[in-house]
């Protein structure tokens, strides 16, 4: 993204992270999403009818199912699985376009506009806005379309309007660029419904509260099963939403210890990972700098140019991490790590034949990183894994390694 004035500083910050540079036009409508969304947090009304559709609708709460067979195959912790893949749409994402689509709602906007790489954030968009009666317009790169046709056709049948980005490389950084030209344009009827805790403030904070439910319903579901908190939580780590979502009940219990796993790729060279915090495995080209909105790691060349990312997993292959993260990671309270491709590929069947899980790619990084520790972990240490989504929508890439 090329907009970079207006700092507000404070509101937003996680340490030196986050903040809001973005183009003076589109202060005024953030400052609007940011003091509607505070009336909702306080008003019951909208909380009900937000609990309503996650209950209902989306199919909380999801279980935290003791996971016996891997926990035996590791042969250390034991492990507990949340299960974000049962939720309505595959994914932990409809919770946040719930969230969002009410708030939509409640300012009155009649339309909303989401970017999708891989399609996961435009279905459950599309979705949210059938549900809510709201028009929907997806933005997605020409590249991407062609590779992801059934999550079009998904998006189109659900009454979503599909719109083609044909400049640049085709994918998710210029659909994103497509879609904030067109909400400077339609700010005042349609909100700009973003998928993770990325962007100007106040979007990181809304889309990690409307996740946090993650982890409190983890929270209170381990302290049933085991009458304590867990040793150890593991998530993956796009954008880091379904991440901050697990980790944030647990913020202030400073034995549990955070593990983000980010992808490795298939190298350590700029161009072959996604891998933005975890530069001291000596994944190369990460620093902090200006994307979409908020200041945190973002992966670029040395002269500044935004650098091409790749993963298997399309929801890990991103340049930028949300600034919560940064600032958790340079704190030293959550850790980061990555894993390679072929790593998560193994995870992704390894999980399948000990639990009958086909865990989303994405959801498989984490699963790979926990399979590295847990040998080595003691065997009443208690291990919580988000399973983010399901690998329905992987099962191509998947096909090719059975
Ligand atoms: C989109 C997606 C992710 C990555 O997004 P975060 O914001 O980092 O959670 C992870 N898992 C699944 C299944 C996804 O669809």
């Amino acid at each position: 993204m090329s907009y970079t004035a207006n700092v507000v500083r404070e509101r937003g910050r996680y340490g030196p992270y986050g903040g809001r540079y973005v183009p003076e036009t589109l202060m005024a409508p953030l400052e609007e999403l940011e003091r509607v969304y505070a009336e909702a947090r306080a008003d019951r009304g909208f909380q009900a009818e937000l609990d309503s559709l996650l209950h209902n609708f989306a199919g909380r709460p999801t279980p935290l199912q003791f996971a016996s067979r891997l926990t035996e195959h590791l042969g250390g912790a034991r492990i507990y699985l949340k299960r974000e893949d049962l939720l309505h749409t595959g994914a932990h994402k409809i919770n946040n376009c719930l969230g969002q689509g009410l708030l939509a709602v409640r300012m009155g906007k009649k339309r909303v506009i989401a970017e999708t790489g891989a399609g996961q954030h435009g279905v459950a968009t599309a979705t949210v806005a059938a549900r809510l009666g709201l028009t929907c317009t997806v933005y997605m790169g020409t590249e991407d379309m062609e590779r992801q046709r059934l999550n079009v056709n998904r998006m189109r049948l659900l009454g979503a309007e599909v719109i083609g980005v044909d400049a640049g490389s085709k994918t998710l950084k210029d659909a994103i660029n497509e879609a904030m030209r067109d909400w400077v344009t339609n700010v005042r009827t349609s909100h700009y419904l973003l998928g993770s805790v990325l962007g100007a403030h106040p979007y990181p904070m809304i889309v990690r509260d409307f996740q946090k439910i993650i982890g409190e319903e983890a929270r209170e579901q381990i302290q049933r099963a085991e009458k304590r908190l867990p040793d150890h939580l593991f998530a993956c780590v796009g954008g880091g939403s379904n991440a901050i979502g697990l980790f944030h009940a647990f913020l202030g219990d400073s034995s549990v210890k955070m593990v983000g796993v980010e992808a490795g790729g298939r190298g350590k060279s700029l161009g072959e990972h996604a891998a933005r915090l975890a530069a001291a495995e000596g994944f190369v080209g990460a620093r902090p700098g200006v994307l979409q909105g908020t200041y945190t790691f973002v992966l670029q060349s040395a002269n500044g140019q935004i650098a091409t990312t790749h993963s298997v997993s399309a929801g890990l292959d991103y340049a930028a991490v949300g600034p919560e993260h940064a600032w958790l990671a340079e704190q030293g309270r959550a850790e980061y790590t990555a894993v390679m491709d072929d790593e998560a590929i193994a995870a992704a069947k390894m999980l399948a034949r000990t639990e009958g899980i086909i865990p989303a790619l994405e959801s498989a990084h984490a699963v790979a990183e926990l399979a590295r520790r847990a040998p080595k972990m003691k065997k009443d240490e208690i291990v919580i894994l988000n399973v983010s989504g399901r690998g329905d929508k992987d099962m191509e890439t998947l096909s090719r390694y059975v």
